[in-house]
This record gives structure tokens, C-alpha cells and sequence, in this order.
């Protein structure tokens, strides 16, 4: 009988525990994944994420037929759709990556009891994180809830186990032709952005595949790690992974990351300082914490972490939150994050927080409105890692920011793009102002604006709102909150 391998968030053949136990078990393979929809269903993909995940599924695809196979496609509630390919084709194991949201627990957890009665064993694995989210606690075997103890804890536990070459030999289970037609194309999942195609950017920016992964830690290891610590904050740096849209559907894994990474410096193949990999490693334990918390709090994207922010008046303006969206709020270091969000689907790690920021303080909209939106135009945009984020910079987070900690776009801008290049690159109407006030254009004066183009209110807009009175506004909803 055949095992079934059901690919989720692990899409890729090297170190993927679940596709080499299946491939050790001897059993001819049935590789599937299941477009899940309809209630119950795990939060659905927004359209950068769905747009990510057809070009990863085609990847994976392409993989498998380099090795005799195929990525079968499912579409419906997985449960009922993995249980009925597992009864039609008599399958005696299906095997799995674990998975930490909750409505994918409960769906794992329904789909074992169905396999049980059939008698198929499910068998699951650890390859989305450094360490279960249950398994790193305190001294009184609790979870933690603030991030320096816990990375501390986590790293106590050793450095994770080796990643798993791809496995050597596949064999694939020969498919009945009606048991074929139960699988539907890729097309027919409708991933990918019809009328209009705003996709174009994106498909210029990235490349979807594991190769594509693989090629992105080669550059990262020659080019970015070496000076990681003291460069990640500035925009225009080459010392950041860009890794996250591939760690979010698991096409490299996070200990192939960190074991080339630990190895790059030891083989000096990277100049990097063991600070440059500390801090590197040290972003890779954010997201284990996300999950860490995830898992503590399953609905952290809906409700605040530290109940008493449900007691703020968060305002709602629909005019700006489109501005905010659509990078017109005219603060240019805001508005060239919002850009290259939507642009290439992803935004560098300071901008994301000087643009939360600034939508849950300068305007005062409600952190979801801004977690939602990111949702829908991030590639990475991940079930832990966004809302925690999120919830980080609007103050209402477990380890928070403090919420009258007010990030100025102004000074940030000045601080991390110096030079105004990512500003430059990002809102070109701006490109001809001198670094010196290219990140507040409304003290230019008169021929300076003319010179380089601009017409403020007409070719860039002035600020939506004035940076004092919105921190004054901020913090004043802050006090009535805690009042
Ligand atoms: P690098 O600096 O190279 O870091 C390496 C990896 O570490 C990243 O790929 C990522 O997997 C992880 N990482 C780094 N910083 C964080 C962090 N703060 N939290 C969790 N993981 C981190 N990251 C996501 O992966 N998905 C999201 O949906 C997401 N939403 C965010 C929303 C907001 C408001 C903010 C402030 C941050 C968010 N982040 C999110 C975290 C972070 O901005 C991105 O992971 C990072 O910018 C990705 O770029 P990189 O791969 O070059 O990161």
C-alpha cells in the first residue's frame, strides 16, 4: 500500500523529516497538497501569499517530476478530502510537517480520528521551527511572554539537529485513472492574479521556487551577513536575508538556515563578526517566539494581547487608512515602505515599523485595520509572525513596545536612509530633492522644490497629518486608555 505525503507549509524536498520518513518507509508515494477553503478552514492566503503559493507548488511540482512524480493537487476540507484519497487508494500512512494554528490543529486532529478508524497510521513531524512551540518553558515549566528569557531558554536546548539531504530515492504509487480524477490543476486554484495582473513587480522581485530559496542564502551568506547586526536597520543595506517568503512556505527550512549560517563563518566563507550571527540568529528566534506565543494565544490576530488596549478609542477614517495604503500620506519614508509593499509584496524590517507605527499612533487606526492589510499584500505574511508583530509596534503585544515610545518617520528616515536612496527608489517624484530634506520635503525651500520637480499638495502630497499633534493625539488616547 501506498503513503500518502502531504505537503503544507514545508514545501520542499531537502530537510523535510516528513518526506524522508515517507521516503525511508519504502512505501510508494502519493505527494499531495489541499487547497483548504470553507468554514473551519485555516485563515486563507492573501492575494501576494496565494500569488507566492502558485509559484511554489509549481516548484514543487517540478521537483517531484525531475524525480518520477508529481504534486497532486486536493481542493475542500482537508480532512475529509486527505481521508477519501487515503480510503480510495488503500493507503496504510499519511505523513505530515506539523502545523501551530489552531483551526490547522483541529482539522490534524480530526483528520487522525478518521485515519485511525480506517486504520491508517498519520504520522507528523517537526520542520517548521527550531523547537516546538510547547516544548521551551521557564523553570516553572510555563510558557514565556517576553523575548529575551525565552531566546535564552530556546538556545539553552543546543543548536538544532542537522538538516536532511533530499532523500535519494523516491518511488511514486502508479495512480488509478479514477482516483486521478479526483486532483485538480494548478489553474484551476486560481492563486494568481487574473484582471487586472498587479503581479508584475512581484514576479520581477523574486524567483518562487527552492532553488529560488537556496540562491537567496548563497547571497545572503557571500553578501549579507558579514556586517548583518550594525546594517540591518538601513533601507538602502545589502545586510538583510530577504529569506522570509521562503521560511513562510518552508522551501529552505529554519535549521538549513542556521546551520549555513553558524558554518559560513567557522569555514570563513563569511567575514562575519559572531555578533553579525548572533543577531541573525536572534531574528530567526522572533519568529520561533511568534509562534511561541501563537500557540499560547491562538487568536492573537484578533484580540489584543494585554486586555486593556481593548479600552482604546482607536479612530476610524477611512480616507486615511486608503493614504496609508496606497503611500500618499506624505511622510516619504512611510509612503516608500507602502510602495515597495505593494510593489514586490515584501518591505524591508524598519519601514514595516515605521509604517505600524505610524498607522496605529500618527493616525490612530486600529492595529487590525493595518495587520489586515499586510495580510493581503505581504509574501511572507505569516499567521504568528504578522499579528505578533503588529501587536509588538501598536504597544498592545506581550513584550511590547511601550505605546508612547512614538517612532518619528522624520528622524527614522534621516537615521537608516541617510543618503534618501530608498526613498528616491521608492516615490520617484521625489528622487531630485537633496538628501537634506528628502525625508521632511516641506521645509525645502521654493527653489529647491521647483528645482527638483516638486509641487507639493499637487505632485506629493503634503502630510495627512502633522507629526507633533499626532503624537500629542497618540498619547493622549494612550492616557484616557489607561484611565
Ligand atoms: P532578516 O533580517 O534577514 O531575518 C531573517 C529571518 O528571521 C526572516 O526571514 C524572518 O523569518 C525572521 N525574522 C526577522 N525579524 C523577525 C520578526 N520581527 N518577527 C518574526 N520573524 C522575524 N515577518 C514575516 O515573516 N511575516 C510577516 O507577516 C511579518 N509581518 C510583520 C509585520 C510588522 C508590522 C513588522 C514590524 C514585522 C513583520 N515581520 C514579518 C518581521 C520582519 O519584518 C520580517 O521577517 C523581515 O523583514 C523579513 O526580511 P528578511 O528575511 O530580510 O529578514
Amino acid at each position: 500500500p501506498p503513503a500518502i505525503m502531504w505537503f503544507r507549509n514545508d514545501l520542499r524536498l531537502a530537510d523535510n523529516p516528513a518526506l524522508h520518513a515517507a521516503a525511508a518507509s519504502a512505501r510508494p508515494l502519493i505527494c499531495v497538497y489541499v487547497h483548504e477553503d470553507g468554514p473551519g478552514a485555516p485563515r486563507p492566503p492573501g492575494g501576494a501569499a496565494r500569488w507566492w503559493l502558485h509559484g511554489a507548488l509549481a516548484g514543487l511540482d517540478r521537483a517531484l517530476a525531475n524525480r518520477g512524480g508529481a504534486l497532486h493537487l486536493l481542493r475542500g476540507p482537508a480532512e475529509e478530502a486527505i481521508a477519501a484519497l487515503a480510503t480510495a487508494v488503500g493507503a496504510a500512512a499519511v505523513y505530515r510537517c506539523r502545523r501551530y494554528d489552531e483551526p490547522g490543529r483541529a482539522i490534524d486532529a480530526r483528520l487522525d480520528a478518521l485515519l485511525e478508524a480506517r486504520g491508517v497510521a498519520s504520522l507528523d513531524f517537526s520542520g517548521t521551527l527550531l523547537h516546538e512551540p510547547w516544548a521551551v518553558e521557564n523553570r516553572s515549566g510555563q510558557p514565556f511572554r517576553v523575548f529575551t528569557p525565552f531566546w535564552r531558554a530556546s538556545r539553552q536546548r543546543g543548536a538544532p539537529g542537522q538538516p536532511l539531504r533530499p532523500p535519494e530515492r523516491l518511488s511514486f504509487f502508479a495512480l488509478p485513472e479514477e482516483t486521478r480524477r479526483r486532483f485538480v490543476g494548478l489553474g484551476d486554484l486560481g492563486l494568481e492574479p487574473a484582471k487586472p495582473d498587479w503581479a508584475g513587480g512581484l514576479r520581477t522581485a523574486w524567483r518562487r521556487d527552492e532553488d529560488g530559496a537556496a540562491a537567496c542564502l548563497d547571497t545572503f551568506l557571500d553578501h549579507g551577513l558579514e556586517g548583518y547586526a550594525g546594517g540591518r536597520d538601513h533601507m538602502a543595506s545589502a545586510a538583510i536575508s530577504r529569506l522570509s517568503p521562503y521560511l513562510r512556505f518552508g522551501q529552505v527550512s529554519v535549521r538549513q538556515v542556521w546551520h549555513a549560517v553558524t558554518a559560513a563563518r567557522l569555514s570563513e566563507r563569511s567575514r562575519a563578526s559572531e555578533g553579525d550571527v548572533e543577531k541573525f540568529l536572534a531574528e530567526l528566534g522572533w519568529r520561533e517566539f511568534a509562534y511561541h506565543l501563537l500557540h499560547q494565544a491562538p487568536d492573537l490576530a484578533r484580540r489584543n494581547l494585554q486586555p486593556r488596549f481593548d479600552a482604546m478609542r482607536w479612530r476610524s477614517d477611512e480616507r486615511a487608512l486608503r493614504a496609508w495604503q496606497r503611500g500618499e500620506t506624505g511622510y516619504p519614508l512611510v509612503d516608500a515602505g507602502m510602495r515597495q509593499l505593494w510593489a514586490t509584496g515584501w518591505m524591508h524590517n524598519r519601514v514595516r515599523m515605521v509604517t505600524a507605527s505610524f498607522l496605529a499612533k500618527h493616525l490612530l487606526l486600529d492595529w487590525r485595520e493595518g495587520e489586515a492589510w499586510f495580510w493581503d499584500t505581504l509574501v511572507d505574511a505569516d499567521v504568528a509572525s504578522n499579528p505578533v508583530n503588529w501587536q509588538w509596534v501598536a504597544g498592545s503585544g506581550a513584550d511590547a513596545a511601550p505605546y508612547f515610545r512614538v517612532l518619528n518617520p522624520i528622524l527614522q528616515g534621516e537615521k537608516f536612509d541617510a543618503g534618501g536612496d530608498y526613498v528616491r527608489r521608492w516615490v520617484p517624484e521625489l528622487a531630485c530633492l537633496p538628501a537634506a530634506v528628502i525625508h521632511r520635503p516641506w521645509t525645502a525651500g521654493k527653489e529647491q522644490l521647483a528645482a527638483a520637480g516638486v509641487a507639493l499638495g499637487e505632485t506629493y502630497p503634503l502630510p495627512i497629518v502633522a507629526h507633533e499633534f499626532a503624537r500629542e493625539r497618540a498619547l493622549a488616547a494612550w492616557r484616557d486608555m489607561r484611565a
